[in-house]
C-alpha cells in the first residue's frame, strides 16, 4: 500500500482537526515540511502523528484516549 505524501493534498494550506480534543487548525505545506522528522516523502499518517505530538495536550495518553490527528481535505473524499 502506498502512503500519501503532503504533495497529494489539494488544499495548502491543509486543516487538520484531532478526533480527542479540540485542536483543530491550518497549516501551510511548507510549515508541515518544517516539522522535526517531516520529509519530502513522509507518509501523511506520520505526519499526523507528528503534530498530535507537537501540539495536542492528551498525546501522552495510552490507547484509545491518545490524540489523533486526521486530515480533512482525507476524511472528505
Ligand atoms: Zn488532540
Amino acid at each position: 500500500m502506498t502512503s500519501l505524501t503532503l504533495s497529494d493534498l489539494a488544499q495548502d494550506p491543509v486543516e487538520i482537526r484531532c478526533r480527542r480534543c479540540e485542536r483543530h487548525g491550518r497549516y501551510y505545506k511548507a510549515t508541515l515540511a518544517a516539522l522535526e522528522g517531516v520529509e519530502p516523502g513522509t507518509a501523511l499518517p506520520d505526519i499526523a502523528n507528528a503534530i498530535a505530538q507537537a501540539r495536542c495536550a492528551d498525546w501522552s495518553e495510552l490507547g484509545n484516549k491518545r490524540c489523533a490527528v486526521y486530515f480533512v481535505e482525507l476524511a472528505l473524499k
